[in-house]
């Protein structure tokens, strides 16, 4: 089979690899989208250090292919979904379905302390556990389930009820996620700060009830809260930078919370004043990754059109182009790149 594999820092090559076996209690699917991610980005770059060779990406769909000797209840040709996250299931943070803190976790092409090979490959073996059936669900939309169960994961980090107001700093294809997920859950107004006109003017086709160009205000923190009407009760940052978290931090209310989702590079550090954090009740939440009920979740939401999402989906690529879409994403070009591996 075909595969985009990492070979070293900066080299990605598609190689012909032996088609993967799966294993008694595992599938073999055969890929019908991967989407491409940051995460992908900060391996190809070095900036999340991963063993090579290894083959990325970890937000696909596909047809179950093969099925292991173990495996009930899945047959060839089913359509399905795949979670990258595998919990081992024993340790403490697993036994209370917080699985995205495994202390054993494996990813499959994604990030955790140990990642085996993932979907910018014709086939990947996955564990039966790991799959959700998508109906006839187009494979590059059941591909946005990865990024958004995360939505959703983040979505629960933060106290949010019907009528509380947000503002998300970043309208990537994240940020835009996290908008259609705070609607849902019935939050307003939501504000989203975004310096691309494309990406404010998709943002609030998708649901946003102001947008901000902070290039444009005087001061962002004063233009958010004046488009939110004060102070919000929620403010996101889904890009990593630490000028923008302080944003972020700096338009929430009293009492309330910011949650950093985008994700900051690993050396990155800043000020916090805990004179603040007492006497405004501040706080900041992060969000990393899903659970397996996040990645349910995601599915129907996406099986039932509750998330808009084949208007992110800009570049269907081939397994060569990865490259290609690094520097389009480095660039800011296009929004979701989902990589179709039968496509050349
Ligand atoms: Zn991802
Ligand atoms: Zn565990």
């Amino acid at each position: 089979m075909r595969a985009t594999t990492l070979t070293d820092v900066g080299s990605v090559e598609v190689q012909e690899r032996d088609r993967p076996v799966p294993a008694d209690d595992e599938l073999l699917v055969q890929v019908g989208a991967c989407g491409v991610c940051m995460t992908d980005f900060h391996m190809y770059h070095g900036s999340f250090a991963v063993e090579t060779p290894l083959v990325l990406g970890h937000e696909s769909a596909g047809t179950v292919a093969e099925v292991g000797r173990d495996v009930t209840g899945y047959e060839t040709g089913d359509r399905v979904a795949i979670n990258p996250t595998v919990p081992c299931n024993a340790c403490t943070y697993c036994k209370r379905g917080e699985t995205h803190l495994c202390e054993n976790n494996t990813s499959i092409g994604g990030a955790a302390d140990s990642v085996i090979d993932g979907a910018f490959a014709e086939y990947v073996r996955v564990p039966q556990t790991n799959v959700e059936e998508i109906g006839d669900m187009p494979f590059e939309r059941a591909a946005l389930a990865e990024p958004l169960a995360c939505c959703l994961h983040g979505v629960g980090q933060v106290d949010c009820d019907p009528g509380d107001s947000v503002a998300i700093i970043g309208a990537g294809p994240i940020g835009l996620l996290l908008l259609q997920s705070f609607r849902n859950v019935g939050a307003a107004p939501i504000v989203v700060s975004e310096l691309d006109e494309a990406r404010r003017e998709l943002a609030a086709e998708l649901g946003a009830d102001v947008v901000v160009d902070p290039a444009e205000a005087d001061d962002p923190v004063t233009a958010i809260q004046e488009a939110a009407g004060g102070p919000v009760d929620v403010g996101v940052e889904a890009i990593g930078l630490v000028p923008t978290i302080e944003q972020a931090n700096a338009v929430t209310a009293k009492g309330s919370s910011t949650l950093i989702f985008g994700v900051p590079d690993q050396d990155a550090t800043m000020e916090i004043s805990p004179f603040d954090v007492f006497f405004d009740e501040v706080g900041y939440r992060g969000s990393y990754s899903l659970t397996t009920e996040d990645f349910e979740r995601a599915v129907t939401l996406l099986e039932h059109e509750r998330i808009k999402a084949d208007s992110l989906i800009t570049d269907q690529i081939s397994l060569e182009d990865l490259p290609t879409a690094f520097e389009r994403m480095e660039n800011g070009d296009g929004l979701k790149h989902v990589v179709i591996p039968d496509s050349e």
